[in-house]
């Protein structure tokens, strides 16, 4: 009876910490991924991947210089 008990916790852990990892990683992103607009051609970007002047964001280089 003892075995049984312990692969029944070990089997409730193992779907709590499953669930767990799960939320985690749908969580992440939202996180990490800003999303932020090209001041001059309104392109929505990520935030890591935008160039930044000042308090403006750009999509790229040439948006950047055409301000
Ligand atoms: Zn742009």
């Amino acid at each position: 009876m003892r075995i049984l008990v312990l692969i029944a916790i070990g089997l409730l852990l193992y779907f709590i910490i499953g669930n767990l990892l799960r939320k985690n990683k749908k969580q992440m992103p939202l996180i990490s991924e800003q999303m932020v607009q090209c001041k001059h051609c309104k392109l929505h970007i990520l935030e890591k991947e935008a160039l930044k002047s000042g308090d403006d964001y750009y999509c790229s280089q040439e948006h950047l210089d055409a301000k």
